[in-house]
């Protein structure tokens, strides 16, 4: 895999709260019949995805089928600060304000593939951020839980979800510290981590259901991190409890809150 860079942490554009009139009016699509056919979310700025995950898959190497149809249907410029729209579909991180950043999309391939999400999974995001990779989560699972420390991201997101139609049943939204997961709802069957601590969380580890997967960078603020894949093949919290593996250096913003 040569994939490098993940999320970048530049910055120091503001998040628009609202979704602003120029997402609305992105494109029109027009019905074989040359009348202007209702634009549907999934078919808005269609090409332009279709092109960007191609190369995604051939670079990055990510090749499983509902993974990637998964990218196709999501229209990440619903999920970008509207003076960024045109950039979406670029493969960068792209700033959304508050000093964070909506993933790169080759990151977000990566990640969804590691923890290969069943239609029938629950699934728990920390970081919402922008709401793309809880999108992408529940065009593949069964309910999505995502949380956000940042009360103005939480709105953005919230906004983002709704406009783009995921807010209806799949996806539930909380505000807060992610470090001790979503009791409540666990156990989960895939975990994605969107911020860097320096070490896992062991609330989040002790929420991952038999076999679950769990995927998140690890490492010092403003230092390469690893990106690991945590799976659970056994009961109780130790050791033995899990799998380990690494699966490649990235960037991403740190983790806030008590996992400081
Ligand atoms: N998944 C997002 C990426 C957002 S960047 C997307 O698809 O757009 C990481 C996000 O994690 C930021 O919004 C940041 O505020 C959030 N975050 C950092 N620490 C957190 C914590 N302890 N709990 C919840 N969210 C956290």
């Amino acid at each position: 895999m040569r994939v490098a860079g993940a999320l970048l942490l530049v910055l120091g554009c503001e998040a628009r709260s609202d979704p602003g009139p120029g997402r609305a009016a992105q494109v029109s699509t027009a019905s074989d019949t040359g009348r202007p056919a209702a634009p549907k979310k999934s078919d808005e700025r269609a090409a332009e995805r279709e092109a960007l995950f191609r190369s995604v898959e051939r670079e990055a190497e990510v090749h499983d089928p509902r993974v990637l149809a998964a990218l196709r249907r999501v229209p990440r410029h619903r999920f970008v600060p509207a003076p960024l729209s045109d950039r979406a579909y670029e493969d960068r991180p792209l700033p959304i304000g508050h000093d964070q950043t909506i993933s790169q999309p080759t990151v977000v391939a990566v990640m969804t593939a590691a923890v290969a999400p069943a239609s029938t999974d629950r699934c728990l995001e920390i970081g919402t951020g922008s709401g793309y990779q809880a999108a992408v989560l529940a065009e593949l699972c069964a309910r999505v839980y995502s949380i956000e420390y940042l009360a103005p991201l939480a709105r953005f997101a919230e906004e983002n979800l709704r406009g783009a139609g995921y807010l209806e049943d799949r996806v539930m939204l909380r505000t807060g510290d992610g470090y001790r997961g979503w009791p409540e709802a666990a156990p989960f069957h895939v975990i994605v981590v969107t911020a860097a601590p320096e070490s896992v969380p062991k609330p989040l580890l002790s929420q991952l259901a038999a076999g679950g997967r769990l995927v998140i960078p690890v490492g010092p603020e403003g230092a390469v991190q690893e990106l690991e894949l945590w799976t659970r093949t056994g009961s109780g919290d130790g050791p033995n409890a899990f799998d380990r593996r690494t699966l490649m250096a990235v960037r991403f913003v740190p983790f806030l809150g008590e996992g400081r």
